[in-house]
């Protein structure tokens, strides 16, 4: 993201926000509500129009008016805190259903790929469940291998424990600590310091639409340079 400014209304909710996401790694957006977190993801998605600035994806400006919306979209995969699964269809479904409408893969290579995502994390059993039958952390691990299901180049993932019973946030953001493993390229706002510490290559503390400070998780966590930051840490850990 180079130079990034949106406003609602009147009002700038992200201020020339700059963000460099190398592949292969894992970045973890923290910040006060109302900082502009998943209002940074929905942009990266093009769920929302910027107003000034440019972002760019694998070297291509995604924010260019030319671009087709729709092809960037199906390269990110995005899961946010309410899993939205859709309650009518099962598991197999829910996560078929993008593959097979919306990349036009085969019935069976779709389900074959979907097997596969339950097995790694841990939902074998769970493939023709309604939704409804799941815990919530169960959903939400649906939800991700749905994001996972269209093979794509980013994940961006908004508050995905912060639905979820205490005891079930860990086996959450156990996937997630699996996904980096595998080389999976994140975004992720998260309330979760701990987590953020631990599998985060790059922590950005956004303040006001800003973000304020960016680093290494041990410089933004061990050596904050700003004092809003170490508030806003103080506060929270
Ligand atoms: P939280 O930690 O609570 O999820 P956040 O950091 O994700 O907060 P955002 O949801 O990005 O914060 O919101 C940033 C600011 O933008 C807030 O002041 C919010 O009210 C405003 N905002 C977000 N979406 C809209 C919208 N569609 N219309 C108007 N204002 C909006
Ligand atoms: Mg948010």
């Amino acid at each position: 993201m180079e130079s990034v400014r949106k406003t609602f209304g009147g009002s700038v909710v992200l201020r020339d926000v700059h963000l460099d996401v190398a592949p292969h790694t894992v970045t973890a957006l923290i910040g006060a509500s109302g900082s502009g977190k998943s209002t940074l993801l929905r942009c990266a998605n093009l769920l929302e129009e910027i107003d000034d600035g440019a972002i760019w994806l694998d070297g291509e400006e995604i924010t260019d008016p030319r671009v087709d919306q729709d092809a960037v979209r199906r390269r990110i995969g995005v899961v946010f805190q309410a899993y939205n699964l859709f309650p009518h269809l099962t598991v197999l479904d829910n996560i078929t259903l993008a593959p097979r409408r919306v990349h036009g893969v085969a019935r069976a290579e779709a389900e074959e790929r979907a097997r596969e995502l339950l097995e790694r994390l841990g939902l074998a059993g769970k493939a023709d469940a309604y939704p409804d039958r799941l815990s919530g952390g169960q959903q939400q691990r649906v939800a991700i291998v749905r994001a996972l299901a269209v093979r794509p180049r980013l994940l961006l993932l908004d508050e995905i424990t912060a639905a979820l019973d205490p005891e079930l946030v860990g086996e959450v953001l156990e996937v997630v600590r699996g996904l980096k493993e595998e080389g999976m390229t994140m975004v992720l706002a998260t309330h979760e310091m701990g987590f953020a510490r631990d599998v985060a290559d790059q922590v950005c503390f956004l303040d006001g639409g800003v973000v304020l400070e960016r680093g290494s998780a041990e410089q933004v966590f061990g050596e904050p340079r700003h004092e809003r930051t170490r508030r806003f840490l103080r506060r929270i850990v």
